[in-house]
């Protein structure tokens, strides 16, 4: 071991910055995070500094560094921009047993300040001992996204109740199987949901029976957005990483659930027009049966679940059922295709409202409002319909939409197959017939999708004026 790790205890403790520029205001920063008293010496000071310096939370020693400066302080910090000034700070601060640190500089440095993941009062801090900065930035970078920030909620509320938590289960292995609670059951969950009264109440509440409940199972309702995991959000992740189940919709791109907890169970319950399907009642029977036994489930959707994911319905069918709930946005169909097909759906100049629809089969398409649906100057996104194509143009078209209104039809959104079929509403059907778009493509249709010809940006571009049939012909 190169360095010796240690937290240090600076509250209310005497520690120096020499230095007056950006870093120095960093560093001072940090260390104010920590309780400590900050003395900053320097003979101008930045803005960030000046303006700590009037609200009193840090000393100033105006002037050029002197090396009573150290005197009575237990860590000092060089940060000036001259290396013979660092040098001789630290040579004298060492001199006298003073822990330097002189930034960006180990080896003139005795202590070295880690990257931090603060999730007070965890604390997770990442050293390359110097040699690789860069690689512990990186790291921090990962670890901090897969620490829910309620983290630090929990722990200071166990904090809080420690003694008591302690007198109520004296018994080593009792003891542990009640954090295991606290941290798997309904406190943290609580505390995620932005509910810290309740997740307290139900603390206190289960610290006055003797047992430590069993392990409720819960549910999570995640958006796993249109295919590329790189729009999965960071809560998506840990669900995915928390799940001892995952109920999944086909349409889930397999390097998503590469993402999960290696030992979860995958579970496909696909509802894919023509393949095999999964009656919703058999999906809700699969999420009680599992949420019941104790597991933590996720039930993994296309897009986001309250957008055509009927995430509704399983949302009531679980509050009916006693089994709690999360639910995690996705990005939907919609949002995706538009911005990787460069189409924005509003436009000051084009669109002042986006309507999404689903034109599923002949009884969606019977109960849609055409004479609205037809009004220019709006944009329609729609979901499920290449085969209905035909008959979508067919009643837009009557309903008085422009023939020349232009469409966008992205197929497979955000992945790499991604296609963009363009053109003018009145060639729609004949472009997806000869293009053979398919199932799951995304129809933009409005004066905004004339934009996709000049900004596009993924996948195969397709159509075009080009790819007008008029022209052609
Ligand atoms: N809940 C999902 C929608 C489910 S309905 C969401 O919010 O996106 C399924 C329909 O969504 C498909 O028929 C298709 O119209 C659309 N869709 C889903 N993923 C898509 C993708 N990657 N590219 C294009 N369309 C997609």
């Amino acid at each position: 071991m190169q360095l010796y790790p240690l937290f240090a205890d600076l509250a209310d403790r005497p520690v120096l910055v020499v230095g007056g520029g950006d870093v120095a205001a960093r560093k001072a920063a940090m260390l104010l995070r920590a309780g400590a008293k900050v003395t900053v010496g320097a003979p101008v000071l930045a803005p960030e500094l000046r303006e700590l310096l009037q609200q009193s939370r840090i000393n100033y020693r105006a002037g050029s560094y002197q090396s009573d400066w150290q005197d009575g302080m237990w860590l000092v910090v060089a940060a000036t921009r001259s290396r013979p000034l660092n040098r001789r700070i630290a040579t004298e601060g060492h001199a006298r047993q003073r822990l330097v640190n002189v930034v960006d500089d180990p080896a003139l440095s005795s202590f070295q300040v880690p990257a931090v993941i603060d999730r007070s009062p965890l604390l997770v801090a990442i050293s390359s001992s110097g040699v690789a900065p860069v690689l512990a930035r990186r790291l921090r970078e990962r670890i901090e996204s897969l620490l829910d920030p309620a983290l630090g909620s929990l722990l200071q509320l166990a904090q809080r109740y420690r003694t008591r938590i302690r007198q109520r289960h004296a018994d080593l292995a009792a003891r542990r199987r009640f954090y295991d609670w606290l941290h798997d059951g309904p406190v943290n969950a609580l505390l995620r949901a932005a509910q810290p009264l309740q997740a307290e109440r139900q603390l206190v509440e289960v610290l006055s029976r003797r047992e430590v409940p069993a392990q409720q199972g819960s549910v999570v309702l995640v958006g796993a957005g249109p295919g590329d995991p790189g729009l999965l959000t960071l809560r998506a992740l840990r669900a995915l990483h928390e799940a001892d189940v995952i109920l999944h919709d086909e349409l889930v791109n397999p390097q998503i659930l590469d993402l999960a907890r290696r030992d979860a169970v995958q579970i496909a319950v696909g509802k894919r027009g023509g393949g095999k399907h999964t009656p919703q009642s058999s999906i809700h029977a699969l999420l009680r049966e599992h949420a019941q036994a104790g597991r933590r489930v996720v039930r993994l959707k296309g897009g986001d679940p309250f957008v055509f994911g009927r995430g509704g319905e399983e949302l009531v069918f679980l509050r009916e059922h006693g089994i709690a709930c999360e639910i995690v946005p996705g990005i939907t169909a919609a949002l995706a295709c538009a911005a990787y097909s460069g189409v924005p759906l509003t436009h000051r100049d084009h669109a002042q409202s986006v309507r999404l629809v689903t034109a599923h089969c002949q009884q969606s398409l019977d109960t849609l409002d055409w004479a609205e649906l037809a009004r220019d100057r709006q944009t329609l996104a729609i979901y499920m319909g290449v085969a209905t194509l035909d008959q979508l143009t067919r009643q837009l078209l009557a309903h008085g939409r422009d023939a020349e209104t232009p469409f966008a039809l992205i197929e497979n959104g955000s992945l790499p197959s991604q296609r963009t079929l363009t053109g003018p509403l009145r060639d729609l059907p004949a472009l997806a017939i000869r293009h053979a778009v398919r199932a799951p493509a995304l129809l933009i249709l409005g004066e905004v999708a004339g934009l996709a010809a000049a900004s596009h940006w993924h996948g195969e571009l397709l159509g075009g004026d080009a790819g007008r049939l008029a022209d052609a012909a």
